[in-house]
This record gives structure tokens, C-alpha cells and sequence, in this order.
């Protein structure tokens, strides 16, 4: 077999063999075929796609080629939630905790966050002492504790998804929906979960940024879970907009305790309750309905906080800021955002706003760049609220004051206003199984 000869394949818009498609992973992942053959083949594949076959192949070959982890020993069925990337989304921090309070077991592996996109695990470790690094014995440990545990994806799961995500950043081949479900799904079958809740994000703050191309990339997800015998829903949902009013990682972690007592943003609560319930929906413990009453009820009860405690403490974590998240730290330095005429707020620009918090230094441009971990935005009006001239709409915080100026201008782009208010934003589209699609909200 000659890549060459596979590559001209692809670029003829014809379907590869599994053959083809394990030879390239393996080839690439083992070092044996160079990066400039691999990036012509990602760049044959974002114009040619993939069909299903090609793509569960993929996926498959993909996450066989490291360690799988395996979670049998938790007992019963556990389950993951992966986001697709936004801006402000720190659901595992509220929605894991309000799922595990309801007696599901989750094991989430995730990432660092990259660019305009905040990660996981950048807010947990905003948390003085919170360790992300635990060997598989304490992760399942900790598991039978407290029914969740949030850690870094280690090392040697899925090689090839980091060779070759590696390459799509820097040649342009990242925004491909077979590339992206292969990614993501390689990822998810490799940690060992047997149920995985999709959250699959669509909007200027999203990689797909339509309704539609969130589903074709929620409903391709879905049947390679059903593939690998992972069974896999996927919410669609709106990051038009930033999700609650944090951007950042301590003000995020922040905002995640005051969404546990109760007192956060609606749109994240919102949120949350809906993501807690589609995965005891997975781990069959009920009807959506009856399942969201009891995540409801997890959160006025103080149990989703309680177990939130729990994990901080069992990750080695100053648990104290679950009650007094103040000891989190503020940022040296903060700005305002003012408002510039009366009127309403009719956008948020979120990659845009993404990238201010990235500024702030709350993000990072590179892979090897530190984090400010008080650094970021606070945004105090939302798109349809009422604003006058001279209002402060957000605030922006950072340890580098020199950092403020150029991140106050990005935001200030970010901000869009009308003179009447604007149309409201659904804040869930659809929900995807293997039973079909249902539109929450009609496009
Ligand atoms: N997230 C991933 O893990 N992979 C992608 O390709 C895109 C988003």
C-alpha cells in the first residue's frame, strides 16, 4: 500500500477501505509517514468527506491506537458528557455534580482549553491544590466515593488524535465534520465510559456554526457511539452566546458554585438541568421528565453541592470555596465596559468575546502558554436587556494590567446594540439519540 496512491483516491472522491484507513493511522501515529502526506490527506478529506463507513473506521483506528482505559471495576454503567467547545461553558463543573448527586457514575477525561475556547480543566485547576492528574486505581476510588471524578486525559489514550489534531490546527483542516466526530468520539471510546452525553454546541462561539451542522455533526457522533456500543445523545444548543455571565477560570468556578446554591444565571441553570437528566436518561434511571424534577431537586436540596465538595476534596482541592468562593482570588487589576447610548444589547460576538478573555489572559494562544487563572469577564448585560449610556455592560479583570486595553477593545467589539430589543435566542434546538431527532425549538 502507497499513502500516495490513497491520498489520489481521496482527492478523486472516492471511499477508502478500512485497510487504507488503519495502514495511515497506524503509519502516522508510529512516525512512518511524514506530516506533509497526512496533510494532504486531512485536506482531501475536508474536501471530499467521509461516508460512514470511512468515518467509523477512522474513529475505530483512531481510538485503538493507544491504551483504552477500562471502568468495568466502577461497576454499573458510567457515563461521560463532552462539550464540543465554547465560550463561558462550564457545565461539567455544575451538571456533573447535579448527575452524580442523582446517583450516576461519571468518569470524564478532558482537555485543556485552546484559543477562544475555555477547558475544563484549566477551571478546576484554578482551584488551589485540585489535582487532575490521578492514577486510574484513585480515579475509580473516588468514583465509588462520590460518584464522579474529573480528570486530564492521560498520555497514552488516543496518540493519534494528537498527532493528528496537532496538524489539523496548524493546516487549516480543524472544521470538518468527519475529522471532528472522529476526534472527538475516538477520544470518548477510548476512556472507558459506557454511556456518553454530547453536548454539541452551534453559533459564532461554536466550530458549527448553524443549527444544521450541528446536527449532521450531533447525528454522526451519535451512531458511532451506537457503533462502538457506547450509546449517545447529543443536546444541540446555542453558543450564539456566551453561556452565563463568566468568562474565565476562577470567576467561572465561581459562577459554577452560585449555579449549585441555586443563585447562578437562568440560561446556565437552565442548562445544567438538562444535561444532569439526558445522562440519568443514559444510565436508565427514568423518564426525561421525572429525571430533570430530581436534578431540579438535587440543586434546591444542597446535595449537587455537597457532592461538588466532596470531589474537590477528594482531588486534593481546597474545599472551602465550594462555601466561600471568594477564597479563590480576585485579579489585581479590573476594567469597565461602558455602554455607548441607550438602547438594548442585540449581540454578543462570542468567538470574539472568547478571544477578549483570551487576552485578559485567561486563555491561551499557544498549547505551551501559562494561565492567569483570575484573569477574565465578567459580562453584567446579556443580549435583549435594556442598557443606558454610560452603563457599565461588563467588567474585565487581570493580574497583567498592561494586558486590559487591547482585550477592553476586542470586547467592546463584541457588544452590538439596537434601539429596540432584539429577538430572544433559544437556548436548546434539538436533541439527538439513536431513536431519532426532536426539535426543541423550530428552525
Ligand atoms: N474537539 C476535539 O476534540 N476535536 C476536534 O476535532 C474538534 C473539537
Amino acid at each position: 500500500m502507497r499513502v500516495v496512491d490513497i491520498i489520489a483516491k481521496k482527492k478523486a472522491g472516492a471511499a477508502l477501505t478500512e485497510q487504507e484507513i488503519r495502514f495511515v493511522v497506524t503509519g502516522f501515529t508510529q512516525g512512518e509517514i511524514p506530516d506533509y502526506q497526512m496533510s494532504a490527506l486531512l485536506m482531501a478529506i475536508c474536501f471530499c468527506g467521509m461516508n460512514r463507513d470511512e468515518i467509523f473506521y477512522l474513529t475505530d483506528a483512531m481510538a485503538r491506537s493507544g491504551r483504552m482505559a477500562d471502568l468495568r471495576a466502577v461497576g454499573g454503567i458510567t457515563v461521560d458528557k463532552h462539550s464540543t467547545g465554547g465560550v463561558g461553558d462550564k457545565t461539567t463543573l455544575i451538571a456533573g455534580p447535579i448527575a452524580a448527586a442523582c446517583g450516576v457514575k461519571i468518569v470524564k477525561m478532558s482537555g485543556r482549553g485552546l484559543g477562544f475556547t475555555g477547558g475544563t480543566i484549566d477551571k478546576l485547576q484554578a482551584i488551589p491544590g485540585f489535582s487532575t492528574d490521578l492514577p486510574e486505581h484513585t480515579v475509580l476510588e473516588n468514583v465509588q466515593k462520590t460518584n464522579i471524578c474529573v480528570v486530564s486525559q492521560s498520555g497514552d489514550l488516543v496518540p493519534a488524535d494528537k498527532k493528528i489534531y496537532a496538524l489539523r490546527d496548524v493546516t487549516a483542516t480543524v472544521d470538518s465534520i468527519p475529522l471532528i466526530a472522529a476526534s472527538i468520539m475516538s477520544k470518548k471510546i477510548a476512556s472507558g465510559c459506557s454511556c456518553i452525553l454530547l453536548d454539541v454546541k452551534t453559533g459564532s462561539g461554536a466550530f458549527m456554526k448553524t443549527p444544521q451542522e450541528a446536527l449532521e455533526l450531533a447525528r454522526t457522533m451519535v451512531e458511532l457511539g451506537g457503533h462502538a456500543h457506547r450509546p449517545t445523545m447529543a443536546l444541540i444548543t446555542n453558543m450564539d452566546r456566551p453561556l452565563g455571565c463568566a468568562v474565565g477560570n476562577a470567576l467561572e468556578v465561581q459562577e459554577a458554585v452560585n449555579t449549585l446554591r441555586g443563585a447562578g444565571p437562568e440560561d446556565l441553570l437552565t442548562l445544567c438541568v438538562e444535561l444532569a437528566a439526558n445522562m440519568m436518561v443514559l444510565a436508565r434511571m427514568g423518564e426525561l421528565k421525572d429525571c430533570r424534577a430530581q436534578a431540579e431537586a438535587a440543586v434546591s436540596s444542597g446535595a449537587a453541592l455537597a457532592v461538588f465538595r466532596q470531589m474537590i476534596a477528594l482531588q486534593g482541592g481546597d474545599a472551602r470555596i465550594a462555601d466561600d468562593p471568594s477564597l479563590l482570588g480576585t485579579a489585581a487589576h479590573s476594567c469597565e465596559l461602558l455602554a455607548p447610548q441607550d438602547g438594548f444589547v442585540s449581540h454578543i460576538d462570542t468567538a470574539l468575546c472568547g478571544t477578549a478573555a483570551m487576552m485578559t489572559g485567561a486563555g491561551r494562544e499557544t498549547k505551551e502558554a501559562g494561565i492567569d487563572y483570575q484573569a477574565g469577564l465578567l459580562l453584567h448585560k446579556k443580549p435583549g436587556e435594556p442598557v443606558k449610556q454610560g452603563e457599565c455592560v461588563a467588567t474585565l479583570y487581570a493580574n497583567d494590567q498592561a494586558k486590559l486595553a487591547a482585550a477592553k477593545e476586542a470586547l467592546c467589539s463584541a457588544y452590538l446594540y439596537t434601539s429596540k430589543p432584539a429577538h430572544s435566542q433559544p437556548l436548546l434546538y434539538a436533541r439527538v439519540s439513536d431513536a431519532g431527532t426532536e426539535w426543541l425549538h423550530e428552525e
